[in-house]
C-alpha cells in the first residue's frame, strides 16, 4: 500500500505526463518507414483504396516483396541506434507524426532499363534534403538517378498524406523491371535498408 504522499506524488507525475502530450494526436516519432505496395490487393478495399497499384515487378522479383525486406532492414538498423520507428505497408487507418518519413519504392518502366533510381519529396520538405538523397545515393548506385519529383505521382504521392512530418522523401531505389538493376539490387536489399537508416540517422543528427 503506497501512501497518500506517494499516490498524490504518482497522481501529479500522470498529470504532467498527460498535460504534455497533445490530446487526440498521435505520439511523436522519430522515423516513419513505408514499405510501398506490402499487403496489397488485399489491403486495399478494406481501406477504400480505389488506385490499388500491386507495383513493378519482373522475373527476378516483385515490388511487393522487395520493400518489406528493405524497410525492415532500415527499420531494424534504426531501432537498435535508439530510434522509434513505425514501419507501415501500403494501407493503414493511423495518421503518424514523425521527424522523418520514408517511402520505399522500387520503379518499373517500358521499355525496360528507361529508369532508375529517383526520389520525390512532397512542398513542405526541403529541397536540399532530396538533394542529400541524391547525392549519398548516386556514389553508391552503380546505374542512372534519373531526378527528383520526376513524375506526379512522387510529387503527389498519397503516404505523404499520413504523416505529419518536416522531411518526406519518398525513395525508388532502382528499376525493378531493368535486368542489370534488379540483379544488382536482389542481393543488397537489406544492404539498402542499412543505407537509408544511415542516411537518416546523419539527416536527423544534423
Ligand atoms: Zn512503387
Amino acid at each position: 500500500m503506497r501512501s497518500p504522499a506517494a499516490l498524490l506524488a504518482a497522481v501529479s507525475f500522470a498529470a504532467l505526463v498527460f498535460a504534455s502530450a497533445r490530446p487526440g494526436r498521435a505520439e511523436q516519432l522519430d522515423v516513419v518507414l513505408q514499405a510501398g505496395h506490402q499487403g496489397r490487393p488485399a489491403s486495399c478495399a478494406p481501406l477504400h483504396v480505389k488506385k490499388c497499384n500491386l507495383g513493378a515487378g519482373s522475373p527476378i522479383g516483385t515490388e511487393r516483396a522487395w520493400t518489406p525486406i528493405v524497410a525492415d532492414a532500415a527499420a531494424r538498423t534504426l531501432r537498435a541506434d535508439g530510434f522509434s520507428v513505425a514501419r507501415r505497408p501500403a494501407d493503414y487507418a493511423a495518421h503518424d507524426r514523425a521527424r522523418f518519413a520514408a517511402f520505399i519504392h522500387f520503379d518499373g518502366a517500358s521499355p525496360v532499363c528507361a529508369s532508375g533510381a529517383s526520389a520525390g519529396f512532397p512542398l513542405g520538405t526541403s529541397p536540399a534534403l532530396a538533394e542529400h538523397w541524391r547525392r549519398f545515393y548516386a556514389a553508391r548506385f552503380p546505374f542512372a538517378f534519373r531526378g527528383l519529383n520526376i513524375t506526379t505521382n512522387e510529387s503527389g504521392y498519397y503516404g505523404f498524406r499520413k504523416v505529419d512530418a518536416p522531411e518526406k522523401l519518398l525513395i525508388e531505389f532502382g528499376e525493378l523491371s531493368c535486368p542489370a538493376q534488379a540483379a544488382w539490387m536482389k542481393p543488397r536489399l537489406d544492404a539498402l535498408g542499412v543505407l537509408l537508416a544511415h542516411f537518416i540517422e546523419m539527416d536527423l543528427a544534423r
